[in-house]
């Protein structure tokens, strides 16, 4: 057995069950990729069970903090068994689900979404690559499924010295599926789409925009980064549900072609603003801070905006570069809305903190010279969760801010 000796004084983070173990922690000891090592303090006591990666900063993650826990095909099985069983503790409304979630399961750099009956996984650390077979085969078996798609292709995978890899890797299928979130149809395509597909984090915060626009019954909505459409199909729900869809106007704007295609796709797919529709819905492949600029010019104005960027801050090293671009298109929005205009704003950026994200808004409501009400905090559903012990896994943070009518 293979074992890495720590510094003294960096068991700390380990002693509080925390699994990253740092490359500036080590004192000596190394393995191959994904191997597992016994991780032990400055003094030889033991302190984990961790799969080792070579090239990355994160040089090793944990597997387990139980010295006689085997790490095996059976013992990974368990925790997929758990992670997949945990889902069915939350009322989440959809067929798309995130079944492990890295970290706060227990399996470190492993993703795993399903889709209604098909599985998308991504194996993001050595540890996982190392033993992917047997986590195929694990997932196959703790959700009665057949068809897994690996999307591997994430950048996270060149830090950890793995190359993308992407395609079935159990069964076969379409790759083009449709989900049912709440009420309503999304469609996505995994082997082309961002991610898995999806951004299944934001079910919750579509359903509550849902929920806003029945009571706010809004006339004009901006969904900006719309991805695939999730916020405006979303809104037309609530509309629809307020017998309020007629007149409404719906912007989407994106910069990525594809996406764009598939949001229109996903408002027809619903019944949403075809032709007598009553509904104006448009679609703009643009970037956003230029829409944001044009729209002020012409004066036009919206009761709901949605900014739902991709992560500006991957790490707290680019957080200041980062807050500068969260603060100028949430300064834009604000002057876009209209008094008593509601402004739905994300950042899912790990490097910016929920309190940070704060003061961002903050400052940029002191810039566009608009106040306004904080009236939810909103975050990632419940099937991403985070830990007690993995701060980290807060990443998806969300504001509903009311500007205060004039
Ligand atoms: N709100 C979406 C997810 C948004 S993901 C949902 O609920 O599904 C972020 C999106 O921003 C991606 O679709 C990406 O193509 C888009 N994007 C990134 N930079 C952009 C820019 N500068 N202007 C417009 N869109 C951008």
């Amino acid at each position: 057995m293979k074992t890495l000796r720590l510094k003294p004084g960096k068991e700390r983070s380990l002693q509080r069950r925390h699994p990253w173990i740092f490359e500036s922690a080590i004192a000596r000891g190394g393995a191959d990729s994904g191997e597992t090592v016994r991780v032990e303090s400055h003094d030889g006591a033991f302190l984990a069970w961790a799969a080792f990666s070579p090239v990355s900063k994160i040089r090793a993650r944990a597997w387990s903090f139980v010295e006689t826990q085997r790490i095996d095909a059976a013992f990974l099985a368990s925790v997929c068994a758990r992670a997949v069983a945990a889902r069915g503790l939350f009322d989440l409304q959809s067929d798309g689900v995130r079944l492990i979630h890295g970290e706060a399961d227990g399996l470190p750099g492993l993703i795993v979404d399903r889709y209604g009956d098909t599985l998308v996984a991504q194996f993001l650390s050595a540890g996982v690559e190392r033993w992917k077979a047997a986590i195929a085969d694990a997932l196959l078996e703790a959700t009665g499924l057949h068809k897994l798609y690996e999307r591997s292709d994430a950048s996270g995978r060149e830090r950890e010295g793995l190359k993308p890899v992407t395609g079935w890797l159990r069964g076969e299928g379409a790759t083009e599926i449709t989900i049912r979130e709440h009420g309503w149809k999304l469609s996505l395509d995994i082997a082309t789409g961002h991610k898995t597909g999806f951004y299944l984090d934001q079910r919750d915060s579509r359903q509550r925009f849902a929920e806003l626009a029945q009571h706010r019954r809004f006339r004009r909505v901006l969904n900006c980064f719309c991805y695939t459409g999730g916020f405006t199909v979303a809104a037309l729900a609530g509309l629809q549900a307020a017998g309020a869809m007629d007149g409404a106007e719906l912007v989407s704007v994106d910069s990525s072609q594809p996406a764009l295609e598939k949001a229109r796709a996903n408002l027809a797919l619903n019944g949403f603003g075809g032709e007598g529709s009553g509904v104006k819905a448009e679609f703009l492949d643009a970037n956003v801070n230029n829409v944001l600029r044009e729209f002020i010019e012409q004066g036009r104005t919206f009761d709901a905006i949605v900014l739902d960027p991709p992560k500006f801050a991957p790490t707290a090293a680019h957080a200041d570069r980062a807050a500068r671009a969260y603060k100028d298109i949430n300064r834009l929005a604000l002057k876009l809305l209209e008094p008593g205009g509601v402004l739905l704003t994300f950042s899912c950026s790990g490097g910016i903190s929920a309190d940070l994200f704060h003061k961002i808004v903050a400052s940029a409501g002191m810039d566009a010279q608009v106040d306004g009400y904080i009236s939810e905090r909103l975050g990632a559903a419940p099937d991403h969760p985070m830990t007690i012990e993995f701060p980290e896994g807060e990443y998806l943070k969300g504001l509903v801010v009311v500007k205060k009518p004039a």
